[in-house]
């Protein structure tokens, strides 16, 4: 068995690979290919942590496989992440374990190669302001994948938490691009493209702020329960996401879907617009959403990738079980 630490990962999972494997892996979910399995989320009665596994199988590229862990609040001031995964990989033939990768650093890259991936196929081409709601540890990923997909000229933010806001102040200062920090009005009128990536549980980004020809990523909710964007937006949009069954349930589609302002079949995969199935934008004037809930393929496809390239770089550990 392979083990892949969280170092490596970073030595060998760039953005631009994991795009490919993200985009890849959305494909084949489409093309019906690739399945993921039912999400275990369980809040386990010690260090006030949630626990919990994603797994699937990606058929076309022979990738089975689980990333199990969760969330442990308390880990910060133990001068841990308070996000903690581990990604397990299987041979499909046979069920022998191939390799366990760390799955921090992937779960970063997976989610921001995401709405990059959105941003490619359903943002206007000439997009040039690109607007971020959220400024936490999450939010420097998606700024820098997002700012390889458009000719941005220009970065805004707005953050609940203002003392955040000098990580997106850096970020696109990293990517030589100038940064102002703006109301949510500011936001929803000057921005081309809007990611949010909160833990917000209430509506932030209301639908009378967003102008005609926005694309959102809505990347924080993905959970029960939490929101980032009014459901009258969510409902004047057209609608995209990685998995409809996750978006109607526990991603930024759910509040629509529960107060019978959408239904599920007007949420089309992504990866039917990268397979050609489905236009994707029709026109400059139209919103379009995209829900990115988290699926465990993700998660498999990045280990896989991982693994392979760590292996033919002699970076990866090897064992017996
Ligand atoms: P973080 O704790 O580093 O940052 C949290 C962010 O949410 C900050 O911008 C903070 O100001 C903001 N925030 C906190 N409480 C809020 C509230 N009540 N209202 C509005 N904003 C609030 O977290 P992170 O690692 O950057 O993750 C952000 C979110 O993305 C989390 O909700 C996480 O679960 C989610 N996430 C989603 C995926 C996915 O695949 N969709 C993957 C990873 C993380």
């Amino acid at each position: 068995m392979l083990v892949v630490s969280e170092e490596t990962c970073r030595k060998v999972v760039t953005r631009e690979n994991a795009f490919t494997a993200i985009e890849g892996v959305f494909a084949a979910m489409a093309a019906g290919e690739a399945c993921n399995f039912p999400v275990i989320r369980e809040a386990i009665g010690n260090a006030d942590a949630l626990y919990g596994f994603k797994s699937g199988f990606d058929r076309k590229n022979g990738v089975l496989g689980l990333k199990s862990g969760g969330y442990w609040p308390g880990n910060e001031k133990r001068g841990l992440t308070n996000h903690q995964s581990t990604v397990f990989l299987f041979d499909p033939d046979t069920g022998r374990p191939h390799a366990m990768v760390g799955g921090n650093y992937l779960t970063a890259i997976r989610t921001a190669a995401a709405s990059a991936v959105s941003i490619r196929h359903l943002a206007r081409k000439d997009a040039k302001v690109l607007g971020m709601l959220g400024a936490g540890f999450q939010s420097a990923f998606q700024m820098r994948a997002a700012a390889e997909q458009r000719d941005f000229e220009r970065v805004i933010g707005w953050n609940l938490h203002p003392e955040m806001l000098p990580r997106l102040a850096e970020t696109a200062a990293e990517l030589g691009l100038p940064f102002e920090p703006v109301s949510l009005d500011r936001l929803g009128a000057e921005a081309d493209v809007i990611i949010t990536i909160t833990s917000s549980f209430e509506p932030i980004l209301m639908r009378g702020q967003v102008k005609p020809g926005t694309h959102l990523a809505c990347m924080g909710t993905d959970t029960k329960g939490k929101q980032e964007v009014d459901a009258e937006l969510v409902a004047a949009a057209t609608l995209f996401t990685d998995e409809v069954a996750q978006s109607a349930s526990i991603g930024e589609c759910q509040h629509a879907v529960a107060q019978g302002l959408i239904d599920k079949a007007d949420i089309t995969p992504v990866g039917a617009v990268v397979n050609g199935k489905h236009p994707g934008r029709t026109h400059d004037d139209e919103i379009t959403l995209f829900d990115g809930t988290g699926v465990g393929l993700q998660d498999l496809a990045v280990a896989a990738l991982a693994a392979e390239a760590a292996r033919s770089a002699g970076l990866a550990a090897e064992i017996d079980l």
